[in-house]
């Protein structure tokens, strides 16, 4: 059983029930719509408000607990923040995987020929999972 309230202290919020609620559903989940996120609170909490998983959302996002992974064309995802990595996304079901990716190569690289500073390296690979071809 991971300890929540220290992920939560760790990143200096203090450690409500609700937030631990939704660190334990993003970690079994990994990647999470709000709304998808809003269904499962309200299972567990039945007066929670939309406003109030919006709300802990961007606290999580302020202190860097939670990434935003952001879909084309689509809403954004939340996550545990993790190590850098890239992400797959199902054009058929919608599933997003993570994948390793070790970007820093091909970033330089870029920059050095393009004499571009890039500091944002979100990178969504689209196609067919494996359940799905
Ligand atoms: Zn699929
Ligand atoms: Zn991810």
């Amino acid at each position: 059983m991971i300890n929540y309230t220290n992920t939560l202290r760790k990143h200096k919020l203090k450690a409500t029930p609700q937030r631990i609620a939704i660190v334990d559903a993003l970690f079994l989940n990994g990647h999470m719509s709000t709304e998808f996120l809003y269904s499962i609170m309200l299972a567990k909490f039945s007066s929670i408000s939309l406003a109030t998983i919006y709300k802990n959302i961007n606290l999580m996002l302020e202190n860097c607990l939670i990434n935003e992974v952001k879909i084309p064309h689509a809403k954004s995802v939340y996550e545990l923040t993790k190590s850098s990595h890239s992400h797959l996304l199902c054009k058929k079901c919608g599933n997003i995987e993570d994948v390793a990716i070790d970007l820093e190569e091909l970033v330089d690289k870029i920059s050095k020929i393009t004499e571009f500073q890039i500091d944002k390296t979100d990178f969504i690979l689209s196609g067919n999972c494996k359940n799905c071809h």
